[in-house]
């Protein structure tokens, strides 16, 4: 690659001034499913929406820049960027993941596995004895997550790449908890990362998406001829109303980091807390409480109850009964998701009206 632009001047110079027909500074909409072709032999580089859109093609080039990938897709949300990664594989593949990884991934792997499509070992990455077990069995696919979610533990990529290279593996990283702003997992060794996009990228609750981008063009193309055949691409709506989101991705980020940072600080020294996660980066905290999860969250005004992170507004959810009910009560134990950790997602209100949002939580607890 030739100069690499920093991340803000990528996301508020994507498409910009960039529409052929009218000269519009922002991307228009360009909604069609079909284009016309000129004659029956010269195929439009615009021929049809499902294979290629320009509103979709302005925002996979922006996040391949951001990611430092060769090319990439945009899915219609982050678990077909998930099922992608795994369509790719031939059947019978071996994948190792997280045994603590988001839990919609978990389930996806977990099906395909009962249908026979794949084989799975899930396992703790930061374990060295067990994840060089798991990579002894050469994997077809290494999943890592991290931080992973809701624990938000941190493996190091580079080394869990490096060893899963070394026995031919594709290595991809779900990079949605720090975005690439704060995490670029192609540097560190990855041929493929994922987003969903519905997250921090969007930031603002409203649209579904996810991204799975690659390192080698040649995979980039594979991407798209999957994503293609099986109809998986992003909407022109949602690819539209996702690149507006992200012009405003490093101001929200740093904004929500600094945030959290001052909220795990005060939560770190909390007589109610009795286990707490907190990377040192991004905009996510959880912790256990040791009491009353319900009277907790019900005594919440500010801070809302609902799966979903990294957007504007501050939630908090209890993965073992929301994001990761999914997972089986044993595989839960076995991962450290318990009944009373709650997963804090930091927005852009005033942290200190969050810390006495909480405080009223534990009160009640
Ligand atoms: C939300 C999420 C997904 C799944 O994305 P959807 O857009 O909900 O399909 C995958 N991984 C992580 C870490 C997530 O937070």
């Amino acid at each position: 690659m030739s100069e690499r632009r920093s991340p803000a001047t990528i996301v508020a110079n994507a498409g910009i001034a960039a529409d052929p027909g009218r000269g519009s500074l922002t991307p228009p909409l360009w909604a069609s499913d079909t284009y016309r072709w000129d004659d029956t032999e010269t195929k439009p580089d615009y021929d049809y929406s499902r294979t290629v859109n320009p509103n979709r093609d302005m925002l996979a080039a922006a996040l391949a820049e951001l990611e430092g990938a060769a090319g990439g897709v945009v899915t219609n949300s982050g678990q077909a960027a998930n099922l992608l990664a795994l369509l790719i594989l031939p059947t019978g593949s071996l994948v190792v993941a997280p045994h603590d990884c988001y839990g919609g991934t978990y389930r996806l792997i977990k099906g395909m596995e009962a249908q026979g499509t794949l084989r799975a070992i899930f396992v703790d990455q930061t374990d060295d004895a067990a994840y060089a077990a798991a990579i002894a069995e050469k994997p077809a696919l290494v999943w890592i997550e991290t931080p992973s979610n809701p624990l938000l533990r941190v493996v190091d990529i580079a080394d869990r790449a490096a060893k899963a290279k070394a026995v031919g593996a594709l290595v991809c990283a779900d990079n949605t908890l720090l975005t690439p702003l704060r995490q670029r997992p192609l540097e560190l060794g990855c041929d493929l990362v994922m987003h969903s996009t519905t997250k921090a990228l969007n930031g603002h609750g409203d649209l579904f998406g996810g991204a799975l981008l690659a390192r080698d063009p040649t995979l980039a193309e594979k991407l798209q001829w999957w994503t293609n055949a099986a109809g998986l691409a992003a909407s022109a709506m949602d690819s539209w109303q996702l690149l507006r989101g992200m012009r405003t991705l490093p101001l929200r980020v740093d904004r929500q980091e600094t945030s959290a940072k001052r909220i795990a600080e005060w939560l770190s020294d909390h007589a109610g807390v009795r286990e707490f996660y907190y990377p040192d980066i991004g905009f996510m905290v959880s912790f256990r409480i040791g009491g009353d999860t319900d009277a907790f969250l019900k005594a919440l005004g500010l801070i809302t109850l609902a799966s979903s992170l990294g957007g504007f507004s501050t939630l908090i959810c209890k993965p073992s009964t929301m994001t990761h009910r999914g997972m089986p009560p044993e595989a839960q134990a076995e991962a450290g998701i318990h009944g009373d950790l709650l997963r804090l997602s930091v927005g852009l209100e005033e942290p200190d009206d969050l810390i006495a949002d909480l405080e009223r939580g534990f009160a009640a607890a």
